[in-house]
């Protein structure tokens, strides 16, 4: 049997074991997909350990996309470029070999908005972000993005990487109570874990303050479905997104990595509506 799982902490709000399961069983292909809650004191011992054992392959979560990377054997030119990874693939020469999926998995839901995202709000900097911000710059019309985070340094730090990819107008700014004087945004994407867990019932700052009625509001949160800032939101008539289609968008694309097999177009349908309570109830 192969074995497959998820690395992350804390994990108690993962759905990637149901989608994996649910597509090793559709293709008839004997494997298994685990949970791997790893707490930080415990990460770098545990993955020593981890790759003395036999996997095929891991996803890699909060808050570890960039710790990873020291215990890789290679990296796929788009993770380098990004420097996150959340996908790993291990050879049977036992070589870790690095992939991001999420950046393909982020932009699935916005396919026929990519010529009208030109001014892009980014909350957070951290491994989801940087997908995110490369996704942005590569894929669509941005030429201001402004990155907003709870560290400051992290967030200047994203912006530095970004703008010596590719030069656009960027400004740098701490989340904090105060509101920024900040144009209207086309897009404004939630990449904190701020709303899950926890923090379910707040939102890491308020996007009716930098929205107009055209603009999207995006959440990478998948549960809840819909968090406080997405909620928020909707009540005032904007379009939103929530993280289930990145979430089945992501795991397809590692599906395809560690299989070679294409995710079953039915069951990513199937899959969706499950997820997105239509069928079940996955809270
Ligand atoms: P990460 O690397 O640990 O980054 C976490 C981010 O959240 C950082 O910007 C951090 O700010 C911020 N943050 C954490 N707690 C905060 C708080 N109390 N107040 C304000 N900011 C806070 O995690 P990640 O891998 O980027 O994941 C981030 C989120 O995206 C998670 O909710 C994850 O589930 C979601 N995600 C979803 C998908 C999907 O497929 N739908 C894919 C990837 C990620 P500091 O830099 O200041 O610490």
């Amino acid at each position: 049997m192969k074995r497959f799982g998820i690395i992350g902490y804390p994990l108690s709000h993962t759905f990637s074991p149901l989608i994996h399961q649910a597509a090793f069983r559709h293709h008839g292909i004997d494997a298994d997909y685990s949970i791997v809650e790893l707490p930080k004191d415990r990460f770098r011992s545990a993955i020593a350990e981890l790759r003395k054992e036999h996997w095929q392959g891991f996803n890699v979560t909060i808050p570890y996309k960039t710790e990873i990377i020291p215990f890789l054997n290679t990296l796929d030119p788009l993770a380098e470029r990004i420097g996150a990874v959340n996908t790993i693939n291990i050879t049977q020469a036992g070589q870790w070999q690095g992939y991001n999926t999420d950046y393909l998995g982020f932009l699935d839901p916005l396919q026929n908005h990519f010529s009208q995202l030109k001014r892009c709000l980014l909350i957070g900097a951290g491994g989801a972000a940087l997908a995110v911000g490369f996704a942005l710059l590569e894929q669509t019309a941005v030429a201001e993005l402004v990155i907003i985070n709870r560290s400051l340094d992290r967030a200047k730090r994203l912006m530095n990487k970004l703008n010596a990819y590719k030069e656009l107008d960027y400004t740098a700014l701490q989340l904090d109570t105060s509101r920024p004087s900040l144009p209207l945004f086309d897009l404004i994407i939630n990449t904190t874990s701020v709303g899950m867990g926890e923090t379910k019932r707040e939102m890491p700052l308020n996007p009716l303050l930098f929205a107009d009625n055209r603009t999207i509001v995006y959440d990478l949160i998948y549960n809840p479905l819909e968090t406080e800032f997405l909620a928020t939101a909707r009540k005032k008539g904007l379009q939103t997104i929530n993280g289930i289609a990145m979430l089945i968008g992501q795991a397809a694309e590692s599906f395809k990595i560690w299989t070679g097999y294409t995710f079953p177009e039915k069951l990513r349908i199937q899959l969706k509506d499950e997820l997105s309570g239509k069928k079940g109830n996955h809270n």
